[in-house]
C-alpha cells in the first residue's frame, strides 16, 4: 500500500486506487499524484472496503477483475456502507462491450474507463467525478446547515412562545397583588356577562373599596399602603376562590364575578368578604391596624345593555355604602331613588 506525502493539502481530493496488478496500480497512482490529488492504493475489494471504512476517499478507481472480491461487488458493497462519505467510483474494465458497461453501472459505478487506458482520459473523468463529489459535499453541507438551522429555529420559537405567555400572564396580572389586574377583569367581565345573556343565567358582580385608606398612606406611608393593599388582597382571593376571583381594578378597589349568582346570592359573599377584611390584622414594625371595605353589589337586569351598566350599578352601590358610613355593602337593587352623598372621611 502507497500513501501520498503528507505536504499535500487537507483539501487535497483523495482517491483510492484498487489494483492487483502492481504494475497499473503504480501507473494510475503516479498519474493522478501528479496531479495533485492524494493517492492510496491497495489490491483488492476487500482491501479496498476496510480502507475507505478506516479513511474516507471521494473517488474510487477501481479494476474489475481481482480476487477475493471484484471491482462489482466492491462496488456494490461501497454503495451499501452507512456513515461513510459518498464515494465517486470510476471502474476499469478490460472488458469492453454495452453489456458490461451496465452491468458496471447497475452495481453502481458513476463512470468506467477501458483498458489500456490513455492518461489524459484518465484524469478528465478523474476531473469529473471531483466536480460531482464537490456538489455532493457541498449539497450534504447545505442540508447540514438547514437541519441545524431548522432545529435553533424551533427552539428559538419554543423560547418566544413561553417568553409570550409570561407576557401574557404579567399583561394580564397586577404586579403588586398577584391578583388579575383591570384589563383582564374587563375581559372575564364581558365574557361572562355574554355567556350569561346566552344562557339567561343571573350574572352579579361586587365592588369594593378600602375605606379611607388615603389616610393609611397618609399616616404610616407608602409601604405600609402597599401592604395593606395586598394583604387585603389575599383575603379576597381566599375567600371568592369559589367564584372567578378578585380582580384589582383600580389603586384600592377591587372586582368579584359572581356568574350563574342573583343579586342576594352575591350579597351573602360580599357580606363575608367584608367581614373577611374587617377581621384582618395588619402588623409592621410600627405599627398594627385594622381595615374596612365598602361594598356595592348588582346584578344584572333587563334594561341594562351593556357589562359597563353593571359595573356603573355596582358602583353607585358602593358610592351609597360610603355614605351610609363605609364597612358595609349596598345592594343596586334596594337603592333610594336618591342615593345618600357620601361624608368627607
Ligand atoms: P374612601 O373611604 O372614600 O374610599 O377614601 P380613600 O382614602 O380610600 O379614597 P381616595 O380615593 O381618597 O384615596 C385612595 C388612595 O389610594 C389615593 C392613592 O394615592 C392611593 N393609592 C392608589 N394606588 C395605590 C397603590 O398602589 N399603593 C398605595 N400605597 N396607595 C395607592
Ligand atoms: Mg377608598
Ligand atoms: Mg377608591
Amino acid at each position: 500500500m502507497s500513501s501520498a506525502p503528507d505536504t499535500q493539502p487537507p483539501t487535497a481530493t483523495r482517491v483510492l486506487v484498487v489494483d492487483d496488478d502492481t504494475f497499473t496500480a503504480r501507473l494510475i497512482s503516479a498519474h493522478l499524484t501528479g496531479a495533485g490529488y492524494v493517492v492510496t492504493s491497495v489490491a483488492d475489494g476487500v482491501d479496498a472496503l476496510e480502507a475507505v471504512r478506516a479513511n474516507p476517499v471521494d473517488l474510487l478507481v477501481t479494476d474489475w477483475q481481482m480476487p477475493r472480491m471484484d471491482g462489482l461487488a466492491l462496488c456494490r458493497a461501497v454503495r451499501a456502507l452507512t456513515g461513510v462519505p459518498w464515494v465517486y467510483t470510476i471502474v476499469l474494465t478490460a472488458c469492453d462491450g454495452s453489456d458490461a458497461v451496465v452491468e458496471a453501472f447497475d452495481a453502481g459505478a458513476d463512470d468506467y474507463l477501458a483498458k489500456p487506458f490513455d492518461a489524459r482520459e484518465l484524469l478528465a473523468r478523474v476531473r469529473a467525478g471531483e466536480r460531482i463529489v464537490r456538489l455532493e459535499r457541498d449539497l450534504q453541507r447545505r442540508t447540514t446547515e438547514t437541519r441545524q438551522a431548522h432545529t435553533e429555529l424551533q427552539l428559538a420559537f419554543r423560547e418566544l412562545a413561553k417568553v409570550n405567555r409570561q407576557l401574557d400572564r404579567l399583561a394580564l396580572t397586577d404586579d403588586l397583588t398577584g391578583l388579575a389586574n383591570r384589563r383582564a377583569a374587563m375581559t372575564s367581565l364581558d365574557r361572562t356577562w355574554d355567556e350569561s345573556a346566552r344562557h339567561d343565567d343571573p350574572l352579579a358582580i361586587i365592588v369594593l373599596d378600602i375605606d379611607h385608606f388615603k389616610h393609611i398612606n397618609d399616616t404610616l406611608g407608602h409601604a405600609v399602603g402597599d401592604l395593606t393593599l395586598q394583604r387585603v388582597a389575599t383575603a379576597l382571593r381566599d375567600t371568592a376562590r369559589a367564584y372567578d376571583g378578585a380582580a384589582r381594578i383600580g389603586g384600592e378597589e377591587f372586582l368579584v364575578l359572581c356568574p350563574r349568582s342573583s343579586e342576594a346570592q352575591a350579597a351573602v359573599l360580599a357580606e363575608r368578604l367584608r367581614d373577611v377584611v374587617a377581621a384582618l390584622t395588619i402588623e409592621t414594625d410600627q405599627s398594627c391596624f385594622h381595615v374596612t371595605v365598602s361594598v356595592g353589589v348588582a346584578e344584572r337586569v333587563p334594561g341594562m345593555r351593556s357589562p359597563d351598566d353593571l359595573l356603573r350599578a355596582a358602583d353607585t352601590a358602593l358610592y351609597e355604602a360610603k355614605g351610609r358610613g363605609r364597612n358595609r355593602i349596598e345592594r343596586a337593587s334596594a337603592l333610594a331613588a336618591e342615593p345618600v352623598l357620601p361624608d368627607a372621611g
